[in-house]
């Protein structure tokens, strides 16, 4: 992926054009630079009232490229016009390479905008409305906002100052009961709060776009761990590592790069080296994210789909990217006993996985009968509490120089 540029676009408009129409889905913002606009809002009750009008230098649709939502206004030339385009793709380029604490700024800004749009209730379509439940969940999210700030500030300094580690949790293989390996799951010792759960930091360093410094410093850790833990345990075989990734990272150019480098620094196998990705990163990286991930799992890498069940319904992308292992969602075996439903589900997950060649892995697995029923159904690795909570390296090296002799070995 070589460094992309950016295209300078005009577009000119006549005096009376439509330039963009309320409730239409956009994926640019315009800066003008000659001409005169006209903002108008078409209010639920049909009627047209004349918002602002707008001139040279200023931004008008910049809503669409921040938040993909439709257009909250129509807008014509009432004058000719030269517009510069701003693309999408340009802006979350420009917005990623942005200080993240500016980048999270001017992302609440533009939400608490969108919001007082929201409240002037001044959308048309009923479907573009939010739920109260929405609202009720933005207006938290901005009470938070200052804290969230904060949390991002001291995340950046958590990254440099050594506050973040990794725990690694056991991959257990059904059939042979051997010990495949590992997935690294971060963890932040903040100084005076405390542990942080990756399910409050996560969401905000992946905002702010710290997560993709994260990320290389998890990856980096891991392969090192990897090397410590073998070496330790001298275990029979190569033992794997899973590592998380987020959509925020699979954006960053340097993606390729860095992780060639850790791999030949450390001195890893990409074989040894498995990437977890969500379902939605897919769906919102389409283009990078298949040629990324192509290159990745030709360096040998293997590419994991973690939650697998919960995020889109169209199976079509499965045979699209180049996966070889789909992680059943934790909710579906943890409902499995109870809901008969959420059992067909994890069966079907396992069929599909088995149709394609995938390998699969159950999460959640919390005891002996959840393990029984998910070996039966075929499902080829388990990863839960049964076996280990995600452990520090330390306590790791003891679970793999133990597992021979581990009661749990041959439990299931
Ligand atoms: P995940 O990737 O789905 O990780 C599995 C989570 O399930 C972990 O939570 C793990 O501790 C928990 N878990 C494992 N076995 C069981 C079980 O038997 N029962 C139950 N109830 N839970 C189990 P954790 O460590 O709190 O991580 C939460 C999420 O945070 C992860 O979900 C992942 O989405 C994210 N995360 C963690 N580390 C990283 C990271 O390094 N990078 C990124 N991007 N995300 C991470
Ligand atoms: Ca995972
Ligand atoms: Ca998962």
């Amino acid at each position: 992926m070589g460094a992309m540029e950016t295209v300078q676009t005009y577009k000119s408009y006549k005096s009376g054009d439509i330039i963009m129409t309320q409730g239409e889905q956009g994926d640019c913002a315009y800066l003008i630079e000659e001409g005169q606009v006209e903002i108008l809002i078409e209010k639920s009750d049909g009627s047209i009232e004349r918002l602002a009008t707008r001139g040279p230098g200023t931004v008008i649709g910049e809503m669409a490229i921040v938040d993909d939502a439709p257009r909250v206004a129509t807008v014509q030339a009432v004058e000719d016009c030269k517009l510069l385009e701003i693309s999408r793709e340009d802006f979350n380029r420009r917005l990623d390479s942005a200080d993240p604490v500016i980048k999270m700024i001017a992302q609440i800004i533009l939400t608490r905008y969108r919001d007082m749009l929201v409240r002037a209730s001044i959308f048309n379509d009923p479907d573009s409305v939010p739920t109260p439940e929405d609202l009720e969940r933005k207006v938290v999210q901005q009470n938070n906002a200052g804290e969230m700030i904060k949390m991002a500030n001291d995340f950046k300094i958590a990254i440099e100052s050594n506050q973040l580690q990794l725990h690694y949790q056991p991959i257990i293989d059904f059939e042979t009961t051997e010990l495949k390996g590992f997935e690294a799951l971060m963890r932040w010792k903040h100084p005076e709060q405390g542990m942080i759960p990756p399910g409050v930091f996560i969401p905000v360093a992946e905002d702010s776009g710290l997560i993709v410094q994260a990320s290389r410093w998890a990856l980096r850790e891991a392969c090192q761990a990897l090397n410590r833990i073998q070496g330790q345990t001298g275990y029979d075989f190569d033992l794997t590592m899973s590592v998380n990734f987020s959509s925020t990272d699979f954006a960053d150019e340097n993606f390729l790069e860095q992780v060639y480098l850790i791999l030949s620094e450390t001195d890893i196998e990409p074989n040894r080296i498995n990437l977890e990705i969500t379902e939605r990163l897919l769906m919102t990286q389409p283009d990078n994210a298949k040629e990324t991930l192509s290159m990745c799992r030709q360096a040998g890498l293997g590419i994991s789909i973690d939650d697998f069940g919960t995020g889109y319904s169209s199976l079509s992308y499965l045979h699209y990217y180049p996966i070889d292992t789909l992680k059943v969602d934790q909710t579906f075996v943890r409902n499995m006993r109870a809901d008969d439903s959420a059992r067909e589900l994890v069966k079907s997950i396992i069929a599909l996985g088995k149709n394609m060649q995938m390998k699969t892995i159950a999460e959640g697995v919390e005891d002996l009968e959840d393990a029984q029923i998910l070996k039966e159904m075929g499902c080829d690795q388990s990863q839960g509490y049964y076996f280990s909570r995600p452990l520090p390296e330390h306590e790791i090296v003891d679970f793999v120089r133990d597992w021979d002799i581990n009661p749990l070995k041959s439990s299931f």
